[in-house]
């Protein structure tokens, strides 16, 4: 590992600092700003953990989405216009089965069939999640290190107007328009981390929650991992002596995809970084919010804080907000 520190947060776009680090993702936020410390970090580096929250079963198959988006993503191999998916993909079975009189609502394009089959074939024989995404990783020529965030299923259900929702049919069957009002997750009690989650963990130089939705892609990972400074009801809370830092998934008060800004309105909450920070508040020793959102950091009472652009809308802009994370990150070891 190499490591170079820096005494401020102040970016330099000439150095690079490398640090080891756990970065916690859902899906295509997540991905995003995986990919860009994947084109910076030495993959031995960079280990990611990933929500399995949304993961489902569904025509038969076991489906993880944020796995995949992570995975497709750092293989080069994720739709760039919807972040999620495969690139050049077709979608022959899906049309095929909607001809049928099928399930069709849940978009599943041919190439992203074969990782689903495959995947069930595999757990059914007995396989743990992690290691068929090992498999998968290597297949795909992943050199970073890729974890589902528990062997063990864990489901998000959607406490709504409209009763609870398992969380695909509240996220893609009902386009979250159903009214939110809290969240479980079905499994987490019993739901072990990782193996390789606490190692990592203890290897790196700082954790990094990805601008990924704190409510259903974030939360259910810090829970499983315990990751939090005072104890958590379901087990013996693990205190975390690794700065963490977080990217807020708002902008301007908006979400850039997905319903997290949605979700804090709901809830009485007033969707901004702010909201953002103050959900993980005493795990921060660093946050990281966008220059359209400069205004709010006076009010921020979270560790150290960088502005910087977070919009990622291209490879380049993934690289450039990792390079100044891991400079802020560098400042604050
Ligand atoms: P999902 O499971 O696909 O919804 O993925 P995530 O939870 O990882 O990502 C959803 C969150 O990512 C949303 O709250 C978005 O606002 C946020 N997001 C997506 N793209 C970007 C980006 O380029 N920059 C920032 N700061 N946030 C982003």
């Amino acid at each position: 590992m190499t490591s170079q520190k820096t005494s401020n947060s102040t970016h330099s776009p000439s150095s690079t600092v490398h640090s080891r680090i756990v970065a916690l993702a859902g899906g295509v936020g997540g991905a995003k700003l995986a990919h860009g410390l994947a084109q910076i970090l030495p993959p031995e580096d960079l280990t990611v953990i990933v929500n399995t929250g949304d993961d489902f079963e569904h025509l038969g198959l076991n489906i993880c989405p944020d796995l995949d988006t992570v995975c497709y993503t750092l293989a080069g191999l994720a739709n760039p216009e919807t972040g999620w998916g495969r690139q050049n993909e077709t979608w022959n079975v899906i049309a095929n089965i909607e001809r049928l009189g099928g399930v069709s609502w849940f978009r599943l394009g041919d190439q992203d069939f074969a990782t689903h089959i495959e995947r069930t074939r595999r757990l059914k024989e007995g396989e743990p999640l992690s290691q068929v995404t090992k498999e998968f990783c290597a297949a795909w020529g992943i050199k970073q290190t890729v974890l589902p965030m528990s062997d063990s299923p864990v489901r998000t259900i959607v406490d709504t107007d409209e009763g609870e929702l398992a969380f695909q049919e509240y996220f893609v069957h009902r386009h979250c328009g159903p009214r939110v009002k809290g969240f479980r997750f079905d499994g987490i009690e019993g739901a072990q981390p990782v193996v390789g989650a606490a190692e990592a963990i203890e290897a790196a130089d700082a954790v990094v929650i990805c601008p990924s939705n704190p409510w259903v892609s974030v939360d259910p990972i810090l829970r499983v991992l315990a990751l939090t400074p005072t104890p958590l009801p379901e087990r013996e809370g693990q205190k975390i002596n690794k700065p963490v830092v977080a990217v807020s998934p708002i902008i301007g008060g908006k979400t850039v995809k997905g319903p997290a800004a949605k979700m804090y309105a709901e809830l009485g909450i007033e969707p901004s970084a702010l909201a953002v920070a103050e959900h993980y508040h005493d795990l921060l020793a660093g946050f990281v919010l966008d220059n359209q959102d400069k205004q709010l950091s006076d009010n921020l009472k979270t560790g150290k804080i960088l502005v910087t652009d977070t919009l990622m809308n291209s490879t380049a802009d993934r690289a450039r907000l990792a390079k100044d994370l891991l400079q802020f990150v560098g400042s604050l070891l």
